[in-house]
């Protein structure tokens, strides 16, 4: 049996500092001599934080030499998220801090767009000039034409200062394209959200599905914890992957699917249950609607039926269907978190949902349990203007479940020909790099070429930040505080972050950006404090706790309000859905004009020669935003790509090799990319780590290293209920000689 151990090791591949506990003495590992234990033990100094190197938010210290020097990065123990322990990639946070390629200085774009001259300027000027340009984009087109495009942390001052301003445009292309699928599925089923970190039970679990998520090369720490700890119990664990991952390496089963045909899967799987009376029959007649519809129609959706599409032996199916009923309700089928593959997701989500609700794992334990989080009180600010125009006017009908402003229709609303019903003629960029996380990279370049404005705020001179007309540096996350870590866990809790060091260079940490870019739009009462921590002081003293107690603590854990973790055999619950049921039948989509129940549609196979392009995650690196950390580009410098072994025979391809990729619309990679050849990837698929292939040169160290999946990603099927980008549509074929001429980014 693996144990949590290995399983950890394995996640944390190469990553030399591996996953470390808190306090002072694992923070000593590693030192030589007994006189340096002494001395740092006198000399070692901590201040609080919360990772910003990925979403997980982890909680933990950061600990400075007597010089003040950042040394260490380590997990607090009164942390849900962490458990007292970072992965491989919150150590290395540190790298962030040090990386002498950061942005240092505002910069103000002084040649045409793409050019990448720029003058150095006063944050006062560079400030004016973006308040400037925001009034005249204002007066000229209305308040609503300028869009904020934001991820992390800085997400909330930005979000705050777009609304005062009169846009409704503010959103994070990790709702369409990552998560915005699963979080409409579920909610379309549950009335909730899976929320983040995900409400999934996992420690408590006897089986868990994974459908193409892969835990442990994602190093969603706490999962990753949880999963051990339920692999150690016993819990079985299915992967369905078309790629041998390394969840899959801990699995009683893989199921090496077909790539796209996962809808179909799942719906035998749905048929398995129902057919054979094997779902939770008490909990589905208890609370849920819709079960009849249902059964009707998965009727023909046999294994057998599945085989054909999928290829994914009959018995097989049957087989890991009944693992998941003997488990129920303690059975979870994972609903991942980037799901935006087919533009069909978001009813490949509702199937998964289904099935959980079938087998009685929602708010059950071992399956998902019911999250709380701390209400933290809020300053008093004016109330936000009533937009004239809202985001849906943009294009008015297209994408009718999107809870927020679906960021490719922003982008597209920048580009005259698509007629949208208004422009969007500003962007405020910050710490997303769009020419990584948006596909169609040729149509994110003719939008920025239509724009007014272009800001980019960011720690890092990313290819977003090239394009800007004007880029304000954000220093780190561990030079800075930011707002109180409120994320619902199983207990209510707050986290501080709070500066290890002062910002390098002439940065700024977030609230200041905002804020003083809100005193030259004539909108400062929406930042009624000066400085970020005497906000903090005052939600903290009206929490019970104070700035000083958290300044040492970090972490404070509350106890819920009720025991409502889970719910109780025969309680009675008002789910939050229109019909106070768990709605297996969505009457919402039929009359929105979609399938009230997912279908299996089949999709566009490669043509020959070509193999479809799947891409994921390393566990030391967290997109391209860490490819140029000096910790984690030390573990790992570039990607590779996974080709099958009998593929690899008919090209005549070796391990090591490097090769160039061409995509199905002739698009050749810039860099290329390392071979390796290996059983672990279908002969149909080729599969390689996203974030690599920079093509900005600021960025010394990860600069053309690796290739870049997003350059190959041309092809996007739109899911027509809520806007998330299909990216899993691409086909790429091998170029052994070098091309003629690099293809501009
Ligand atoms: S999972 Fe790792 S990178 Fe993400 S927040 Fe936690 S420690 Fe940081």
């Amino acid at each position: 049996m693996t144990s949590r151990r290995d399983f950890i090791k394995i996640s944390a591949l190469g990553a030399g500092a591996l996953v470390v506990g808190t306090g002072k003495i694992n923070a000593l590992k590693g030192l030589s001599s007994p006189e340096e234990v002494k001395k740092l033990v006198v000399d070692l100094k901590r201040t609080p934080t919360y990772c910003e190197v990925c979403f997980w938010k982890c909680a933990g210290w950061v600990y400075k030499t007597s010089e003040g020097k950042i040394w260490k990065i380590i997990g607090n123990d009164e942390d849900q998220h962490s458990n007292g322990r970072f992965c491989p990639r919150g150590t290395g946070g540190v790298g962030m801090y040090y990386d002498e390629d950061r942005l240092k200085t505002p910069l103000i774009r002084v040649e045409e767009r793409g050019k990448q001259v720029f003058r150095e300027a006063t944050w006062d000027e560079a400030l004016e000039v973006v308040a400037s340009k925001m009034k005249e984009i204002s007066s000229k087109y209305g308040p609503e034409s300028m869009a904020l495009l934001t991820h992390g942390s800085g997400s909330s001052y930005y979000t705050t200062l777009m609304k005062a301003f009169g846009s409704p445009n503010s959103t994070e292309p990790s709702y369409a394209q990552c998560k915005g699928p699963r979080d409409e599925a579920f909610f379309a089923t549950f009335g909730e959200e899976v929320s983040s970190p995900e409400v999934t039970d996992i420690r408590d679990t006897k089986c868990m599905v994974l459908i193409g998520s892969h835990i442990g090369e994602n190093m969603h720490n706490g999962q990753v914890q949880e999963m051990s700890d339920a692999i150690d119990k016993g819990a079985t664990i299915i992967t369905v992957d078309p790629r041998f991952s390394t969840a899959a390496g801990k699995s009683k089963f893989w199921l090496p699917i077909k790539p796209s045909t996962d809808i179909a899967l799942l719906l035998a799987w749905i048929h398995e249950v129902i057919y054979n009376d094997i779902y939770d029959k008490k909990y589905v007649d208890m609370y849920c609607s819709g079960f009849d519809q249902l059964k009707s129609h998965v009727k023909d959706f046999t294994p057998e039926w599945a085989y054909g599409i999928t290829t994914i032996n009959p018995e097989l199916i049957r087989t890991t269907a009944k693992e998941m009923a003997d488990a129920s309700p303690a059975v979870i089928i994972h609903p991942g978190r980037h799901v935006t593959w087919y533009g069909d997701d978001t009813q490949r989500v509702r199937a998964i949902a289904i099935l959980n609700a079938l087998l009685g794992s929602w708010w059950q334990r071992g399956g998902f349990y019911r999250p709380a989080k701390f209400d933290l009180a809020s300053a008093t600010i004016p109330e936000f203007k009533e937009p004239a125009k809202d985001w849906q006017d943009i294009f008015p009908g297209k994408y009718p479940i999107a809870s927020m402003p679906v960021s490719n229709a922003l982008i597209d609303a920048s580009i005259p020909e698509n007629k949208s019903a208004y422009p969007i003629k500003g962007w405020l960029v910050n710490a997303t790099n769009l020419m990584s996380s948006i596909p169609d990279r040729a149509n994110t370049i003719k939008a920025i070429q239509n724009l007014d404005l272009l800001v980019s705020i960011d720690t890092m001179p990313m290819e977003i930040t090239g394009w800007a007309d004007v880029v304000l540096p954000e220093c780190t996350y561990l030079e800075r505080y930011d707002y109180l870590r409120v994320s619902p866990h199983r207990k209510p809790a707050l986290a501080l972050r709070m500066p290890a060091a002062e910002p390098m260079y002439n940065t700024k940490p977030g609230y200041w950006i905002a804020r003083e870019l809100s005193k030259k739009l004539g909108l400062a009462d929406y930042f009624p404090y000066e400085k970020i921590e005497d906000l903090l002081d005052w939600q903290l003293k009206k929490a019970g706790s104070s700035l000083e107690e958290m300044q040492r603590i970090g972490v404070k854990t509350f106890d819920r309000d009720y025991d409502d973790l889970y719910i109780t055999e025969g309680m009675q619950v008002q789910f939050p859905t229109d019909s106070g049921k768990i709605e297996l039948y969505s009457k919402y989509f039929e009359s929105l004009g979609f399938d009230p129940l997912p279908k299996y549609v089949p999709h566009p196979e490669p043509p020959y020669g070509f193999y479809r392009l799947i891409y994921g995650r390393a566990p030391m690196h967290t997109f391209g935003r860490t490819s140029n950390n000096p910790n984690l580009h030390a573990i790992m410098s570039e990607n590779s790509v996974w080709i099958n072994p009998k593929v690899a025979k008919e090209w005549g391809l070796k391990t090591d090799q490097y090769i160039w990729l061409k995509n199905q619309d002739n698009v050749t990679s810039t860099f290329p990319i390392k071979i390796r050849v290996t059983e672990r990837i279908r002969w149909d698929s080729v599969y390689m780590v996203h974030g690599f292939g920079h093509t900005q040169k600021q960025m010394t160290r990860c600069y053309g290293k690796g290739v870049s999946d997003t350059q190959l990603i041309t092809n996007v099927l739109v899911d027509p209920l809520m806007g998330g980008t299909g990216m899993r549509s691409n086909f790429v074929t091998f170029v052994t000689e070098k091309p003629g001429e690099e293809v501009a980014s």
